[in-house]
């Protein structure tokens, strides 16, 4: 693509996002209705303070001001002692009271930052804060009409804003990445982009290289994935770029993510360059934020994603890479340490290796092409831990662990059960008994032999292939290529 030399040669993109996600609260923002509404009809999780209705009076949700100061706690940010709400007034069909209850100049928390991995260096990205608002309703738009769902109204929604520190698409999208883990280890947040429940909007720029005043911005909506932040922020360089080498004016102005024709367009904003009108929610008290709360929620934090990360690499000796997957879904990482904790092979290091690989290539390819999720797998942490104790005392072999494997994952029965029922018989430990097979057949099969012995490597293939036969697959491959490898040599010198 053109456009990564054309920035890197003369031009600075300058991103800066804004994202919000809804908060994993059994209740809503200000009343006792439900959250989980996600496959329930419209507006049947309603009440009249959800509503807007006139004369009710909005109660705080504690454990939704609890997650915002956990997630700013994660992202290194300060707690003032003292916030508060605000109305932010704006019309719009799917806001029910006409106004908003969001946080203005005094939020939650601020400056604080988050850090990326973009090609091997670290780079911090600045947060200027985290707040707490409520989320809107739903308009859902037919040919010629619109209708309201107003389940989602009052649900507790957190925003997370950075500062303009991103300096390209991909660090973007890495950041929104680190944040997505971050909350979802936290346990804040599903993290589901694709529901809605985490949403992106960027701030974006271009300056000529070497100038310090920032260029006139467009605020980019609807990036649904963090594949779609990637491609609509680097269509939208690539725009003002292209206005600004022929001389023409970017303006200011809100633009939409059109997924399909990969292409950004000015919508016709509901807000943009308003008056919110911002004042003190009159509704509700101030917020005093006692350090004893602040640090009774630290406690609590979890073991954040580059914590764990740097604790595979040290403790269980792990590959970055290996380190990198198991951590980037929490949920696989729990997986790996519960089958780590019930597995039994006395050096930690070795059994850890097994463990990842066992995850990383079977578990996570079954997994896959059964379309479920780690935290639904049939294959308890259990079953997973015996099939490695099974192989690690060589009473099956690989290829038979395959085939176990394959099965325990679709009955859900205990791998030393399917062997006891399949009658599987324990591989040929008999060294001699194994030599003796495979002179038998190297003797039968001269031509593969020969051919091995002038070079052609993948006669020994086919010998291994012709031993596991005779065995009926009860040997263990290393060792036939073993003996197969000395039994050919020895015969060469004879
Ligand atoms: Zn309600």
């Amino acid at each position: 693509m053109a456009i990564d030399t054309v920035i890197a040669a003369d031009y600075e993109v300058v991103i800066g996002l804004e994202v919000h996600s809804q908060l994993l609260t059994k209740s809503k923002m200000f009343c006792s209705c439900s959250t989980d509404y996600a496959y329930a009809a419209p507006n049947t999780h309603v009440c009249p303070i959800c509503m807007g209705m006139p004369g009710v009076l909005p109660v705080m949700n504690q454990q939704a001001i609890a997650y915002t100061i956990m997630t700013a706690l994660a992202l290194n940010c300060e707690i003032p002692r003292y916030s508060k709400f605000d109305r932010k007034n704006y019309p719009y069909p799917d806001l029910m009271k006409g106004y908003q209850i969001s946080q203005y100049d005094i939020p939650l928390s601020k400056n604080g930052y988050l850090t990326i991995d973009h090609n091997g260096q670290k780079k911090r990205i600045g947060i200027t804060r985290v707040h707490l608002e409520e989320d809107t309703a739903r308009l859902l738009h037919h040919d010629g009409y619109s209708l309201v769902d107003i389940n989602r109204s009052g649900t507790p929604l957190m925003e997370i804003v950075s500062e303009p520190d991103l300096r390209s698409p991909e660090e973007a999208r890495l950041y929104m990445q680190k944040l997505r883990e971050i909350l979802v280890y936290l346990g804040v947040s599903s993290g589901r982009m694709e529901e809605g429940s985490l949403r992106c909007d960027a701030n974006i720029s271009i300056r000529p290289k070497g100038q310090q005043d920032l260029g006139v911005k467009t605020e980019i909506k609807n990036m649904n994935s963090f594949r779609s932040v990637e491609r609509a922020l680097t269509y939208e360089a690539q725009r003002q770029i292209e206005l600004l080498r022929t001389g023409q004016t970017i303006h200011q102005e809100t633009r939409g993510w059109v997924e399909t024709r990969g292409v950004t367009v000015p919508q016709r904003s509901k807000e943009y360059a308003h008056d919110y009108r911002y004042f003190p929610e009159p509704d509700l008290p101030p917020l005093l934020i006692s350090s004893d709360w602040v640090e009774e929620l630290r406690a609590q934090l979890p073991e954040l994603p580059d914590a764990r990360r740097a604790r595979y690499i040290e403790e269980y000796g792990l590959s970055a890479q290996d380190a990198n997957v198991l951590t980037e879904d929490k949920a696989l990482g729990d997986y790996f340490e519960q089958v780590l904790a019930v597995s039994h092979s006395s050096d930690l290091k070795d059994r850890a290796k097994a463990v990842a690989n066992l995850v990383l290539n079977d578990v996570v390819r079954l997994l896959k092409s059964n379309s479920i999720s780690v935290s639904e797998s049939p294959l308890s942490p259990a079953a997973s831990a015996n099939l490695l104790d099974l192989l690690e005392k060589e009473r099956i072999t690989g290829k038979q662990a395959k085939d176990v494997l394959e099965e325990a994952f679709a009955s859900g029965k205990m791998p030393d059960t399917i062997v006891k029922e399949k009658g599987i018989e324990p591989p040929i430990s008999d060294q001699n008994a194994l030599e003796r097979i495979v002179e038998e057949v190297i003797a039968n099969n001269s031509k593969a032999a020969s051919d091995y012995r002038a070079g052609k490597t993948n006669a020994l293939q086919r010998l291994i292939g012709q031993v596991m036969k005779q065995t009926r697959g009860q040997a263990r491959a290393d060792s036939v290529r073993k003996i197969l490898i000395e039994k050919l040599d020895e015969t060469t010198t004879n």
